[in-house]
């Protein structure tokens, strides 16, 4: 015991040195007289000298093993910030918090003043983070390629109601995690032409691309838990080739030359806002090309310097597409093989086809990417050509297979020939990879029956699911600590090693009082800190012991924010009605960007804001029922939201969303979900049980068969509820909008004429549901028991459990 204290003391002394070090050093301060921010730039660098001493280490072990690694490709990481998570998993949040204390500094005050790393827009993002998370606490040898945006997503202002973007700045004080690697970096071209050179054999293609972009390597360093390997997450930025731009400033045209700059290093500015749809610009179709470029080049750099053989690729990289945002992988690497290095055409399909492998993340039509083939033509003239050629190959195979039908090939060519042409980006990707992956049972079901059906009756090997997950050191450890203590102190500490197998345990628990009383303490404390936090954003004051009701996410009309509020609506409502009854007193939370073009999601986050003014100031409700929307929903905000919350809201459309992973944090932390049969919601169910879950609304099939029959007219749903038609009355007439009374009758008129989302069809399930709720929140005993069973049949979603299958299944790596 003296010399475990001798040692943390130690450990302690150390890290205060560091930091003193850094302090004065790198950021130039003398103790006395540094700022907040300043003491948090010396921590972030001290931590990071931790960190890179495990990274050089791993480093030497991949190269000296050579082993196979993998490269998760995604133009997003939604990342957030990185301080409490690398002092975590290296074991020193304890050693550092007491450092800091000696020199009278509050590490949960410098934490704050991390900007979030926000790169990407939602889930799509939030996945490729906690992917690198696990990957690296698993000992998987990856590496993550993406884009260093200068700006991620927008910082989200709420002035009259009305969402406002603001440009996001998170790199304005330097970015302490990264190293910049001046010396690796790769020309990208765009535009020329191609030339064909007859040689033995088939001819040797020429690229003669117009314009030349570098891409510079930026690399931050991923630690896994107690530091057991450090991965590389490398994101690129775009650079202006110097050389053809001063000849052209010496030569006079200064405008043309900045031009040129401002060209290239458009590339890597701006992540683009859009989550589930897609723009279709020129300048995304660049990044998407411009990432993917570099790096296939530096992979292959890496792998003909480690083993020299480009016949090994397949067994030594495993290339995982996040989506279609990287499928013009499967031309580049045909390119890369064919035209640089000679390999044989179908030699490099072979190499091509057994090293990619594609995750799709989306059934909703307006986001399966496609390209015109005339901006690619003129973009990147020699991909075309390879798109063309696999696509004759591929249609010629299946002749040879004796397939005919000309619906068939339509459907499974890589061109689109309906609206001009245009690439098929998701054909692109399945037909390129080995495997090709949902990210729930259900989804995967989905997409054998509906955008892939073809090509699965071609390729029925080739679909498989993995359903999404989370890692519990963020979501749990580091959002939730005082949960986490009290589920170390029931199971052990052992569950901090190993929480997807232990947590089950917790189910024996569940009848204890004691037990489940401690377990609402610690949500009462969350709650009281969510209730300063939003005191101090938005100045409203809420009441703790209320039922926390929460819905955080991307605004999107398949989300159906516009069923919560017609809800909140009829409880208010009900609550005028009857003054008399004692209702369960509720809190409305919700928050959530919507891309800045979609009208109609950026007009629900008005409704929220208009009904959440009225409400807050009826005195008639006797502060029963409150409404709550946060501004700029971001990682470090959920962390803060979650703990917190009773009531997690899962109610997409069913066949909609294609896993949702909020849902998993929620019930990671002791939330009940009120949701529908979607996504990954399907399998909580099948793991929590559905005594511990409140299911309600039509199920994919149901929603698909409506759908058949013609537009759904909400109309029929509204005339058989009273309640409903109540509602969409009150908001039509202009009840939460005094100041503008027609503002939502185009919202409420497009619900009866044409309920797509189905918000009418489920509304009197919904508000059955919730009736169920409240029944089981005025039986404590109940309700927390569940609140357990709720976090006892979460562990199957942990991150671990979905890259323990990617890595068995799909790449090959780990036993
Ligand atoms: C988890 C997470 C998401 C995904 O939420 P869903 O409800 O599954 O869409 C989006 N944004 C942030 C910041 C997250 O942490």
């Amino acid at each position: 015991m003296p010399q475990e204290h001798q040692e943390h003391a130690a450990r302690i002394a150390e890290f205060r040195d560091k930091v003193l070090y850094k302090l004065t050093y790198s950021v130039g301060k003398d103790p006395e007289h540094a700022f907040t921010h300043d003491w948090f730039e010396a921590v972030a660098l001290a931590t990071r000298d931790y960190l890179v001493d495990d990274w050089m280490g791993n480093t030497r072990r991949m190269y000296a093993s050579g082993t196979k690694r993998v490269y998760y490709l995604s133009l997003e990481f939604l990342i957030g910030r990185l301080l409490l998570d690398n002092l975590s998993n290296l074991g020193l949040l304890e050693v550092a918090r007491e450092a800091l204390a000696g020199l009278d500094v509050d590490i949960d005050q410098i934490r704050q003043l991390e900007p979030d790393a926000a790169l990407g827009n939602g889930g799509l993002g939030r996945l490729a983070a906690c992917f690198m998370e696990s990957m690296a606490t698993l000992g998987v040898a990856a590496h993550g390629y993406g884009i260093r945006y200068e700006h991620g997503l927008f910082r989200q202002a709420i002035v009259d109601g009305w969402q406002q973007e603001q440009t996001e700045s998170w790199l304005d004080f330097g970015n302490p995690w990264e190293f910049e690697r001046p010396e690796v970096s790769y020309l990208i071209g765009f535009g020329g032409s191609v030339s064909a050179i007859p040689g033995e054999g088939e001819p040797r293609h020429f690229w003669h691309w117009a314009e030349g972009v570098r891409a510079v390597a930026y690399d931050t360093p991923i630690a896994g838990w107690r530091g057991n390997s450090v991965n590389t997450l490398r994101l690129w930025r775009a650079r202006a080739e110097g050389e053809l731009h001063l000849e052209r400033f010496n030569a006079g045209d200064h405008v043309g030359a900045v031009e040129e700059e401002a060209r290239a290093e458009a590339i890597s500015r701006v992540l683009y806002p859009a989550d589930s749809t897609e723009a279709g610009q020129e300048l995304r179709l660049r990044q998407e090309y411009f990432f993917v470029s570099a790096s296939l080049q530096d992979l292959m750099r890496r792998h003909l310097k480690q083993h020299g053989d480009l016949d090994l690729l397949p067994q030594k990289a495993a290339i995982q597409l996040n989506d279609t945002h990287p499928a013009i992988a499967v031309a580049e690497l045909m390119r890369i093989l064919v035209d640089v290095h000679a390999v044989p055409w179908s030699r490099a399909w072979q190499l091509t086809v057994g090293t990619l492998a594609y995750t799709n993340h989306t059934l909703l039509p307006e986001a399966l990417e496609t390209w015109s083939a005339g901006l690619m033509e003129r973009m990147l003239p020699r991909h075309m050509q390879i798109i063309y050629l696999i696509n004759a190959e591929h249609i010629d195979s299946l002749r040879a297979r004796d397939i005919h039908d000309f619906e068939l090939l339509r459907a499974v060519s890589l061109i689109e020939e309906d609206q001009g042409r245009r690439v098929r980006m998701g054909n692109l990707a399945f037909l390129g990879s080995h495997s090709v992956n949902g990210v729930s049972a259900l989804h995967t079901e989905l997409m054998r029956k509906t955008v892939f059906s073809h090509l699965h009756a071609l390729y029925p090997q080739r679909i498989n699911s993995k359903t999404n997950g989370i890692t519990f050191r963020r979501w749990l450890f580091q959002a939730n600590p005082r949960l986490t203590a009290l589920l170390v102190e029931q199971l052990g500490e052992e569950l901090l090693d190993r929480p997807d197998e232990l947590l089950v345990n917790l189910r024996a628990d569940a009848d204890k009082s004691a037990l489940r009383k401690r377990f609402a303490e610690q949500r009462q404390l969350a709650k009281l800190s969510l209730c300063s936090l939003v005191q101090d954003r938005i100045g409203l004051q809420l009441d703790p012991s209320a039922l926390f009701d929460v819905q955080v996410k991307r605004i999107h009309e398949y989300k159906r924010q516009l069923l919560n509020l017609l809800h909140t609506v009829a409880l208010y409502q009900a609550m005028r009605d009857e003054p008399t009854t004692a209702w369960v007193p509720r809190v409305k939370i919700l928050a959530g960007k919507a891309a800045a073009s979609y009208q109609q999601a950026k007009l629900v986050i008005k409704l929220a804001n208009d009904i959440a003014r009225t409400i807050n100031h009826d005195p008639t409700l006797r502060g029963q029922l409150k409404v709550v929307f946060l501004p700029n929903y971001n990682v470090s905000l959920a962390e803060q939201i979650i703990p917190a919350a009773d009531l997690s809201e899962q109610i997409s459309t069913a066949g909609m969303e294609a896993s949702g992973t909020s849902n998993m944090k929620f019930a990671l932390n002791g939330a009940l979900t009120i949701g529908t049969l979607d996504g990954a919601n399907v399998e909580m169910l099948e793991r929590i049980g559905d005594e511990h879950m409140f299911i309600f609304g039509l199920n994919a099939r149901q929603v698909e068969m409506r759908r058949q029959e013609g537009p759904v007219a909400g109309e029929v749903a509204i005339s058989a509820s009273p309640r409903l038609h109540e509602v969409l009355q009150a908001i039509r007439s202009g009840v939460f909008s005094p100041d503008d009374p027609a503002r939502y009758t185009g919202l409420v008129d497009s619900l009866i004429w044409n309920d797509h989302f189905m918000v009418c069809a489920d509304f009197d399930a919904y508000w059955q549901a919730q009736a169920e709720v409240e029944e089981r929140w005025r039986d404590p005993r109940q309700w927390w028991r569940s609140a357990l069973m709720n976090c006892a049949g979460t562990g199957w979603f942990s991150s671990d459990r979905t890259i323990r299958e990617y890595a068995r299944e799909i790449w090959g790596v780990l036993e």
